[in-house]
């Protein structure tokens, strides 16, 4: 039996880890965690009888308090709810499916009560790798990766230290905007953004693919995930999302994992490694398929990608700036209170505003995302 405690279990990476629990026995929920979604929760709730949910809007948490009565589940709300579930005693593994740098204390929290993290927000480490990293390291506990492509670089590498990787190729589907022109993007609506031609995820991971700020969030995840400085990851785009990534060895040999885009087999192996289980997923049949095609990016014409090379380039705090400008200006996009590419306009704006701090610690880093915020409402109403 293997406890788990899923943050962020109302969105498109914890309704995903709850469908593996439900076909796995020997999985049991102690924990989940959910923003405000409490129609879901209280459905999650009743079905995998965890010890304590979590909501953070605390007049949601008192709603469900009541609706759960009868079931003697704990219901917490805030930070301190999502803090309890991430420490919660009988968990070995925390799922972090939240959005956004609200990632951040829970996971610190997990790490320093000895959990492995089974780890989806990025954002978490794009902001705070230089904590999360060597605290982890301290703790004993791993961190293992459940983005896609960080997943197959995991599984790549197989265990081979960081001095044996000569490069990481990352793959990108290039999102519903690949070979657009600047002029273009422009255009481009709420709606045309949330189409991509591969995944389905969450609202902002889904712009974050439109404007390839995911992308840049992946290769700083990956410089923390697997100890190599953020030049040696070179980013492909490969649209047919078959090849999920790959390292290129120091004696050239390049070794990749590929499948039919499916989140659950990243979700399932990091709950399970180092052990690999069945999953009943669709089976790639490479004659299907027919041909993979690889290209270059487009850094001038998805200028936040190039923002987040230069972010992870001034590292310290830029890349924090960097995060906490996108997130804001994506839920701005998001409300139609700006365009497409003012995405990247904004997140340049602040990146050329805010001084990068050396070191950055919690504090600072929580600070710099309020003043990022702070800079962007008095610029753009
Ligand atoms: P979703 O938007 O689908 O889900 C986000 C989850 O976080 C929901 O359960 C939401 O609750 C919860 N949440 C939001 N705010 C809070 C809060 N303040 N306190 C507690 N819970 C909160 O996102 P995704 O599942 O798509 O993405 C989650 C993370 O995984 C992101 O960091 C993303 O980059 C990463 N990721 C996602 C992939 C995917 O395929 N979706 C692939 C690779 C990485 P509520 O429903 O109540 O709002
Ligand atoms: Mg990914």
């Amino acid at each position: 039996m293997k406890n788990i405690a899923v943050l962020g279990s109302t969105g498109s990476i914890g309704t995903q880890t709850l469908e593996i629990v439900r076909n796995n026995p020997e999985l049991r929920v102690t924990a989940l965690c959910a923003g405000s979604n409490i129609e879901l929760l209280e459905r999650q709730a009743r079905e995998f009888l965890p010890d304590l949910v979590a909501v953070y809007e605390p007049d949601k948490a008192e709603t469900l308090s009541l609706r759960l009565r009868d079931t003697g589940i704990s219901v917490l709300s805030g930070m301190e709810g999502l803090k309890e579930a991430a420490a919660h005693p009988k968990a070995e593994i925390v799922v972090t499916a939240v959005v956004g740098m609200i990632g951040i204390r829970p996971t610190i929290t997990a790490i320093e009560a000895g959990k492995d993290i089974a780890l989806a927000n990025k954002e978490t480490l794009v902001t705070a790798g230089h904590i999360i990293m060597p605290l982890a390291k301290k703790h004993g506990v791993r961190i293992l990766p459940v983005d896609s492509e960080h997943s197959a670089i995991f599984q790549s590498l197989n265990g081979e230290p960081a001095e044996k990787i000569a490069s990481i190729i990352l793959t990108a589907s290039g999102g519903p905007f690949r070979g657009k022109t600047l002029s273009e993007l422009r255009h481009m609506t709420v709606q045309d953004a949330l189409k991509h031609p591969n995944w389905s995820m969450g609202r902002k991971i889904t712009v974050d693919s439109a404007t390839m700020v995911n992308k840049g969030l992946e290769v700083m995840e990956a410089g923390w995930l697997f100890h190599v400085p953020t030049d040696l990851i070179q980013v492909v785009v490969h649209p047919q999302s078959i090849l999920h990534s790959a390292v290129e060895f120091t004696d050239g040999a390049v070794i990749g994992q590929m499948g039919l885009p499916d989140m659950k087999l990243p979700i399932q192996y990091a709950l399970f490694y180092p052990d690999r289980k069945p999953l009943p997923v669709k089976r790639l049949r490479l004659t299907d398929i027919k041909c993979l095609t690889f290209e270059e990016p487009d850094p001038k014409t998805f200028r936040g990608f190039a923002l987040a090379l230069s972010a992870a380039k001034q590292g310290g705090s830029m890349p924090t700036v960097f995060n906490a400008a996108n997130e804001k200006a994506v839920a701005l996009f998001l409300q139609e209170k700006i365009g497409f590419t003012q995405i990247a306009e904004i997140i340049g704006f602040c990146m050329d505003k805010l001084p990068a701090l050396r070191e950055p610690s919690v504090e600072d880093i929580l600070q710099t995302e309020q003043e990022t915020i702070r800079l962007i409402e008095e610029n753009w109403r």
